[in-house]
């Protein structure tokens, strides 16, 4: 079996496209062409929206696709499938990743070889033991009146996998849909067990085969689709950390180029792959969210997306500052050090995806401009923070207002839970009630009179305050990074 990641994403392809006689289509970009319904594209199928919908150009050369296959750039920040907050926190979400994909369509074939052609792929080619795997399909949803895909856990059981590991799961994990609306279906699913018999097993989700039979319409009801197709997607990432007997996407050769480039430039301890509590100091959660994020940036940057103001700019905005933020605070990495990483990600998957060394000459510039801006606020927060408390008293709370010129009026875009523990450093506590007050007063008035842009802004906001409230705590570094207002 191949070990390299790049092999790993050949022997897919080959594997669909010789022995299956599948047509290779390379990755669409992650910026969504025509669908407003997406901020990025999230799965291998987006682009091929239209011939599930029915709606493709007679003339289009994806008018004649039966059977295709690809490896399509991801990326999972904001909208229906969002995974930043995950990052950094967990050993298997990214909000860049690859899924490799196959697709028949129009009913050139269904269940049945779809599932069977996905078992050949990881027990034969792969090579993983069949008794590491376990299945998952949908077992009905009673409230909707959507029957169970029985049909799905018989193919199992007929290609050897025991009942005991074939599990019915509910509509949350086992119905996919794109986004709010769109092309929708049940779907089975391939999980690998990490634990390997030692212990209850700890399974990682590896495969989502959907069979696409509905369309969710604006109203929320379900349409059927015109015909019905296959649309399958399996995490890169993930199926390389199965092949190299890792427990983390991390460890595996996709990810330790970047992760030893981050060592050398930051000078911090190396990576040692710790999670939650454990990962006391939060370096090697930052080593992983700046891993992450850096990829994310320099593929969307090389698709045309550059950090800005609303929709997927802000997002990619949102990720760029926590980029900054985690380098220089946890890992004491030098001014500029997010743009020498450039090189690191282009080098790992510019053979794969030749527009990452077309277009990423501009990634370092754009990155390092917003690094200087969000530095130049944090420096100017400062200062403000300590004309503030010069005029306070021993018990008094920082005034409300103070910190919210610091986000929003003042423009200066500092996270609210980073104005929280720049205060904490100071041994002040903020006025927490009070902002949450001005919090929904703003809204209420925005609600009002604003144009959208600015009401997303402030959604953002309120959404950090009621987290804030909710914990009852300071928040720390792993606060939910909604509140990036800009
Ligand atoms: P999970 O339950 O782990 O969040 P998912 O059910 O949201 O995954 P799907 O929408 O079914 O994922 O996508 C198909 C496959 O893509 C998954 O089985 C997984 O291998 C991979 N995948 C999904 N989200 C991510 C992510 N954020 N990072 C890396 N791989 C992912
Ligand atoms: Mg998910
Ligand atoms: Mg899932
Ligand atoms: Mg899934």
């Amino acid at each position: 079996p191949p070990a390299r990641g790049s092999a790993v994403r050949d022997a897919f392809l080959s594997f669909f496209r010789d022995r299956h006689g599948h047509r290779l289509v390379p990755s669409a970009s992650v910026r969504p062409r025509g669908d407003p319904s997406l901020l990025f594209v999230n799965a291998g199928m987006n682009q091929f929206k239209p011939i599930f919908l029915g709606t493709v150009d007679p003339r289009s050369e994806m008018a004649s696709f039966r059977r295709v296959a690809n490896s399509q750039k991801c990326v999972r920040a904001g909208g229906r499938h969002n995974d930043l907050e995950d990052v950094g926190q967990d050993l298997s979400h990214h909000t860049f990743f690859e899924m490799l994909g196959n697709w028949a369509f129009g009913g050139e074939y269904f269940k049945e070889e779809a599932c069977s052609m996905a078992w050949e792929l990881l027990t034969q080619v792969y090579r993983i033991p069949k008794d590491r795997l376990w299945v998952s399909y949908f077992g009905g949803d009673p409230k909707t009146g959507l029957d169970p895909d029985l049909e799905s856990r018989d193919i199992w059981l007929s290609l050897g996998v025991p009942a005991s590991r074939v599990l019915a799961f509910g509509p949350q994990e086992n119905f996919w849909e794109m986004g709010d609306t769109g092309p929708c279906g049940p779907c089975t699913e391939i999980h690998y067990d990490l634990a390997g018999g030692a212990g209850a097993p700890q399974l990682v989700e590896l495969w989502n085969l959907v069979f696409m039979q509905h369309n969710r319409e604006a109203d929320g009801s379900l349409q059927p689709l015109p015909q019905w197709h296959v649309d399958t997607g399996m995490g890169l990432e993930r199926l390389v950390a199965v092949l190299q007997g890792k427990h983390s996407t991390y460890d595996t050769d996709l990810f330790s180029p970047l992760l030893s480039a981050i060592q050398q430039g930051c000078g911090a301890p190396p990576y040692s792959g710790r999670v939650g509590a454990a990962d006391a100091g939060r370096v090697d959660t930052a080593y992983r969210v700046v891993a992450d994020h850096i990829r994310t940036l320099c593929v969307c940057i090389a698709d045309g997306i550059s950090p800005g103001m609303t929709g997927a700019p802000l997002v990619l905005r949102q990720i760029l500052r926590r980029a900054v933020r985690f380098s220089m605070e946890i890992l004491r990495a030098p001014p500029g050090f997010l743009g020498s990483l450039v090189p690191v990600v282009v080098e790992s998957l510019g053979a794969a995806y030749p527009e990452l060394q077309k277009h990423s000459a501009q990634v370092p510039n754009l990155v390092s401009e917003d690094e200087a801006a969000f530095l130049a606020s944090l420096q100017r927060g400062r200062r403000i923070i300590d004309r503030t408390l010069r005029r306070l008293g021993p018990s008094d709370l920082f005034p409300a207002e103070v910190a919210w010129s610091l986000s929003l009026s003042g423009n200066l875009g500092l996270p609210l839970d980073l104005v929280e523990l720049m205060l904490k450093e100071e041994g002040v506590r903020l006025d927490t009630a009070g902002l949450e007050r001005l919090a929904q007063e703003e809204a209420q008035h925005r609600a009002q009179h604003a144009e959208p842009v600015q009401e997303q802004r402030l959604r953002l906001d309120v959404h950090a305050l009621g987290e804030l409230r909710r914990r009852g705590v300071p928040p720390t570094d792993d606060t939910p990074k909604y509140n990036y207002c800009l």
